[in-house]
């Protein structure tokens, strides 16, 4: 098999504190892995900056005019993780072999980028990174996650546990999402649906290097809710049978009260005679 091009993509919301650093520690893996005959020279980083208002964007151009290999693309908006990632993904689609997706804070482990190559070059096609422990989570964290997979398996939904958005994606798996024409964008659900054979790698998640967390509660639960809805018509069918019992219901307590009616009357007439 010929020597891959890979192209990593990093959605960044916010992200100066640290992307500096990140990329530096990428370009470096990428350099690891051209030495090792594993990568082409010409692979490279892509980020997309998701509509920031800090000096995010700045920094990309700076980085790029630093190594041309840090190529960037920047939405008009803060359109969400899901969807600069999509955006990017789309980008690299056709510009390479494969795509590894990793969050800007590197807290997925990105020495498992080579591990991961490696099982596309021995042929899968899509390559999750799985996390081996969730101490760095908070207890809140660590219990919602685990509910909301169960939640996800009890509709039905396949979900690789403890699989977020660090992955690989070969060329095929990139056209294949590109056909795929969802809008509410719960990507760790719709690539189990792709298909194609895939691969796991398990590594440790850190806790972030700098800046906060741009995940707050309201956008975990909005995330959740499109990680049930877009893949289960279970809720629709739950909402259906909900109205069907109210309607049961309303039919006998409809009756009984005509029927009352009509008895009370019944009987006033009855007392008259
Ligand atoms: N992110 C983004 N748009 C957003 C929120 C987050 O592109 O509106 C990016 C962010 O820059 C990071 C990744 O999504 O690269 C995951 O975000 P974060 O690390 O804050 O999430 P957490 O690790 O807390 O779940
Ligand atoms: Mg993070």
């Amino acid at each position: 098999m010929k020597v891959p091009r890979i192209a990593i993509v990093i959605p960044c919301y916010n992200e100066e504190a640290v992307l500096p650093q990140s990329v530096e520690r990428l370009l470096a893996i990428l350099d690891r892995m051209v030495g090792k005959g594993e990568v082409t020279p010409d692979s490279y980083i892509l980020c997309c900056d998701d509509g920031s208002k800090d000096r995010t964007w700045e920094l990309i151009k700076t980085l790029n005019q630093a190594d041309n290999r840090v190529k960037g693309i920047s939405l008009a908006h803060n359109r969400g993780h899901q969807n600069a990632l999509f955006a990017g993904l789309m980008t690299v689609k056709g510009k390479c072999d494969a795509a590894i997706s990793i969050d800007a804070d590197l807290q997925d482990d990105p020495d498992a980028i080579e591990v991961m190559v490696d099982k596309f070059s021995s042929g899968e096609e899509i390559v999750y990174g799985v996390r081996m422990k969730r101490d760095t989570d908070t207890w809140f964290k660590r219990n919602t996650a685990r509910s909301f997979y169960k939640l996800q398996r009890n509709m039905g939904i396949e979900v690789v546990d403890d699989h977020a958005d660090f992955r690989l994606m070969s060329a095929k798996a990139l056209d294949l999402l590109a056909e795929y024409g969802e809008s509410n964008l719960y990507l760790r659900g719709i690539i189990p649906q792709i298909g194609l054979s895939s691969g796991i790698v398990a590594y440790d998640r850190k806790s972030r290097m700098a800046g906060e967390s741009k995940y707050p509660l309201s956008k975990m639960l909005a995330f959740s809710i499109d990680g049930i809805t877009s893949f289960s018509s279970r809720p629709m069918r739950l909402v259906f049978f909900t109205g069907l019992a109210f309607l049961i219901l309303d039919v006998i307590v409809a009756i009984y009260v005509i029927a009352s009616i009509f008895f009370q009357t019944a009987s006033k007439l009855a007392g008259r005679h």
